[in-house]
């Protein structure tokens, strides 16, 4: 296995879209990934963990990524509260808290793809 470079860097800029993939989603319990139609790739048929994920572009051109946690304290609605509303209206209240906000985090990519994990938010507003 190749060593898997981390690197760390922080972002300011404003929130310009909400991209797909937002929202309430479901993740396999044994390795955290993303169900797809209620399946693990690697795991198939599992129990998913309800969670919740921000991705957003930002005025610079990156894609953020804001994890469940982060979600959660912004929307101020846990995964299973958002699993419990229709997808429709969790998007509706995901693009009114992200949309438009300057934001100022610390964020990390993995090797290389495209996407920053957000870590640390320092300003939202
Ligand atoms: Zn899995």
């Amino acid at each position: 296995m190749p060593q898997t470079a981390e690197t760390t860097q922080k972002f300011e800029g404003r929130i310009t879209r909400v991209l797909n993939g937002s929202g309430a989603i479901e993740r396999c319990p044994e390795c955290n990934r993303v169900l797809v139609n209620d399946h693990c790739v690697v795991h198939l048929d599992v129990d998913p963990v309800e969670d919740l994920r921000v991705k957003a572009e930002i005025s610079s051109g990156e894609t953020l990524v804001f994890n469940g946690d982060f979600v959660q304290h912004i929307l101020g609605i846990s995964p299973g509260d958002a699993h419990a509303l229709p997808e429709h209206d969790i998007l509706n209240v995901v693009q009114e808290k992200f949309t438009g906000k300057e934001i100022e985090v610390t964020a990390s990519q993995i090797s290389d793809e495209d996407m920053w994990y957000v870590e640390e938010i320092h300003n939202m507003r």
